[in-house]
């Protein structure tokens, strides 16, 4: 059983409509993959109705949070996509994009980019708008070479040149969120300093003792001495560990199921789950 738990789609700021992740994901051999784009769960139908027999998906969302001043995502798996208080978070955090992204155009504009909100709008295309759809601008006016060139100090890195927050959740919040929509928590990438700061082990106790399931480990970010502590501490807290490609289509060089998770710890997750099921493909549409 080969399991992805993690890759987004052009509901947020991957490259892959769902219909053509849920296909590229059976093409690359996975038997399960999760849907965990950025703070909406609006690729659920695509990806469904085109969902090859063999491959089974697994809802979800990457919900952006912030603690003790350090930008985090948490991972958030088969809660109910309809339940109030959860969906209202979603909402806001995904609706706050659309200003940030403006005034990261703004930043840029001081800067002498000639980069527009329409052509930012072009590129995310409906999806959750976030800074990979600015670096693409970017990338489109030949001011960097990658997105990845464009996540500097100089351009749209946190505290970067260009760089604006958004409004983000606090993980305790998140964590009494999913667990209300019936649906288990997991922190991506605890560990992916070129990032920027990252939380502490004390707080990510916390989490844990919060109802926090599990922590990403093996994650491209993720160096081999940060992976093994990682794995000291989910043993020391009883976390389930994960591991997943967090692919986002050619916005990033990590191919589908570069990283994936253990069968048992995946049917745990899914008999922890209450808010919904992982739905096996038909045959797609
Ligand atoms: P945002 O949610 O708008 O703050 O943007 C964060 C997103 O940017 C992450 O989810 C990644 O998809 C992407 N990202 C962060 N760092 C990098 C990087 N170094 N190279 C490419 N993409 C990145
Ligand atoms: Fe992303
Ligand atoms: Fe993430
Ligand atoms: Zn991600």
């Amino acid at each position: 059983m080969r399991i992805d738990l993690h890759c987004h789609s052009t509901a947020s700021d991957g490259t892959d409509t769902p219909a053509e992740l849920v296909r590229n994901a059976a093409a690359a051999g996975l038997d399960v993959v999760a849907l965990t784009d950025h703070d909406t769960t609006r690729g659920y139908g695509e990806a469904i109705a085109a969902l090859p027999a063999g491959l089974t998906l697994v809802t979800g969302a990457e919900l952006s949070c912030r603690v003790d001043d350090v930008s985090m995502h948490m991972l958030a798996y088969l809660f109910d996509p309809e339940e109030p208080a959860l969906l209202a978070e979603r909402e806001l955090v995904r609706d706050d994009r659309v200003p940030r992204a403006q005034a990261m155009v703004a930043r840029l504009n001081d800067l002498g980019v000639p980069v527009t909100w329409e052509q930012v709008e072009r590129i995310a295309a409906g999806g959750s708008v976030g800074r990979p759809h600015v670096a693409t601008a970017l990338v489109e006016l030949g001011v960097v070479p990658t997105v990845s060139d464009a996540f500097t100090e100089e351009w749209l890195a946190d505290g970067g040149r260009a760089f604006v927050e958004k409004h983000e959740t606090d993980p305790f919040e998140a964590i009494r969120l999913v667990k209300g929509a019936g649906g288990v928590c997991v922190f991506a990438h605890p560990a992916a300093a070129k990032r920027g700061r990252t939380v502490s082990e004390a707080r990510i106790a916390e989490m844990a003792a919060a109802g926090l399931d599990g922590i990403e480990v093996d994650h491209m970010d993720h160096e081999a001495d940060a992976r093994d502590r990682l794995r000291g501490l989910a043993k020391d807290l009883d976390l389930l560990v994960t591991g997943s490609s967090d692919y986002h289509g050619s916005r990033k060089t990590v191919a589908l199921g570069a990283y994936t998770t253990d069968p048992e710890v995946y049917g745990e997750i899914t008999r922890r789950a209450t808010g919904a099921f992982p739905v096996p493909g038909t045959g797609g549409a």
